[in-house]
């Protein structure tokens, strides 16, 4: 690779940077996380990159989705257990649906950093630098804790080290078992005809793995747990690079199979499995892509209406020039009102490229949304139009829509409109508590699942 290593991306223009006053704090603090080890494996990654190989092909499906910004208090065992228990219903909703594997990819262990459309804000009529993510300042509003604080990049990695954990325990104790899928409760708000169609399926498991026992095939791994993959956008470069490490592969140095395909060594990210690139930070020339074109692990590209159908296949060209199958998914947000008229050019454009990645759809940060109030919001109805456009134009052009990439939560808010349990704008004030971009409560997430599972059994 030309010129490349974790700290190239520093001879970059950079979108969305931090300025510290604490010069001496960054350095200790990039210091002592370059000395900690690992959060994820070189294994795990691969393992992961294996799976969305099969998900560009249309052999399985990914989902993936949780907070739009992480805070440190949301390292706490309620929150981490609703967000994984609700993802874990949700792919297997899928997987009754569109009748493929599903991949769990949870936006969790490290979604901190937040991207900012202003680096400063109004708040109670006093203007203030804006809340970067709990990474880099406090979300209180006076002026000293939004002041970037390079300890908080050590925090951040503890942060995310205490999740990881308890998410990593919570399936190893049985947390995924399948043979308890309603052990993984649903919410008290849950509306009758969801529990009555995710009781149906339940019983339709049960009874598969009751076959499964009697013939003696029930010993497997996927029976008993799952893998839940972890991602956040990587906009901290800093941060990123600190954890970049050099790292054999262990399952080449056995040289067996597929594995011998994979590279002897390589630079990992291993502040998480999948990292992202945001919308605001994918430019050609720019900081972010390159630390991105250097790293091993599977990555994914935000793009959205401003995304020209030639500098996307430029984009890719930079970031996975021998085309690996599946190595980036572009996760398109364009708004249910625009999808048709960019989606079918990216897709064309990427096709005739060669390039084939996994298509991913984000039906979020398109259809945001402000009430008459002012309070941000998305609808319902155009969170599922878009996805429900992204699996037809797809089809229409001999693609595979592989995944979606939702903003949700485990608890009960009340952040986006609409859904069967009919939540309006009025409504929202009564526990609106996301510190940055609208989420799907659970009934809702569940609901959509549902959905689209549908779409497929159509
Ligand atoms: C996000 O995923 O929270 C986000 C900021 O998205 P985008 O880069 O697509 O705007
Ligand atoms: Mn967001």
């Amino acid at each position: 690779m030309t010129d490349w290593s974790p700290s190239s991306w520093t001879t970059k223009p950079i979108k969305q940077d931090v300025v510290y006053e604490d010069t001496k704090g960054v350095q200790d603090a990039l210091e002592k996380l370059q000395k900690l080890p690992p959060l994820v494996t070189t294994q795990e990654i691969n393992n992961l990159k294996a799976s969305l190989r099969d998900v560009a092909l249309g052999k399985a499906f990914v989902l993936q989705g949780g907070d739009c910004a992480e805070l440190f208090d949301y390292c706490n065992q309620d929150m981490i257990e609703a967000k994984v228990k609700l993802l874990l219903q949700m792919s297997l909703v899928l997987i009754w649906g569109a009748n493929k594997p599903v991949i769990r990819i949870a936006r969790i262990a490290g979604q901190f950093a937040k991207p900012r459309s202003s680096p400063t804000e109004v708040v109670n009529g006093v203007e203030m630098p804006s809340f970067r993510g709990d990474n880099i300042n406090g979300f209180e509003a006076d002026a000293a804790s939004r002041q970037p604080d390079p300890s908080r990049l050590v925090s951040a990695y503890f942060h995310s080290a205490a999740t990881l954990n308890y998410l990593r325990a919570s399936l190893s104790s049985g947390l995924a078992d399948l043979h308890s899928p309603l052990d993984w409760g649903l919410g008290h708000v849950i509306t009758p005809s969801i529990k009555e169609q995710y009781s149906k399926i339940v019983s339709a498991v049960k009874d598969a793995l009751r076959f499964m026992r009697t013939v003696g095939i029930d010993k497997d791994r996927g029976v008993t747990t799952a893998d839940i993959f972890t991602s956040h956008e990587g906009l901290s470069l800093e941060y990123e690079q600190t954890l970049t490490r050099l790292l054999r592969n262990p399952i080449e140095r056995k040289h067996t199979g597929a594995a011998a395909q994979q590279p002897t060594s390589g630079f990992y990210a291993t502040s998480a499995h999948f990292l992202w690139i945001g919308d605001r930070t994918r430019q050609l020339d720019g900081a972010h892509v390159e630390f991105f074109r250097g790293i091993a692990n599977p990555i994914g590209i935000k793009i959205g209406p401003s995304m020209v159908a030639d500098d996307l296949v430029r984009l890719l060209d930079v970031v996975n020039p021998t085309k690996e199958v599946g190595k980036v998914t572009l996760i398109s947000r364009y708004g249910a009102g625009k999808i048709a008229q960019y989606l079918p050019g990216h897709i064309a454009a990427v096709q005739a490229s060669g390039h084939i990645p996994v298509w991913q759809c984000d039906p979020m940060h398109g259809n945001t949304q402000a009430t008459p109030s002012g309070v941000k919001t998305r609808h319902f109805t155009d969170i599922l139009a878009e996805l429900r456009q992204a699996l037809e134009i797809h089809r229409a052009a001999g693609s595979f829509l592989g995944g979606m990439h939702l903003e949700l939560t485990g608890e009960a808010v009340t952040e986006c409109v609409g859904g069967a349990a009919g939540l309006t704008e009025d409504g929202l004030g009564e526990r609106y508590t996301t510190f940055c971009d609208p989420r799907l409560n659970e009934k809702q997430a569940l609901e959509l699942a549902f959905l689209v599972a549908g779409f497929y059994r159509e």
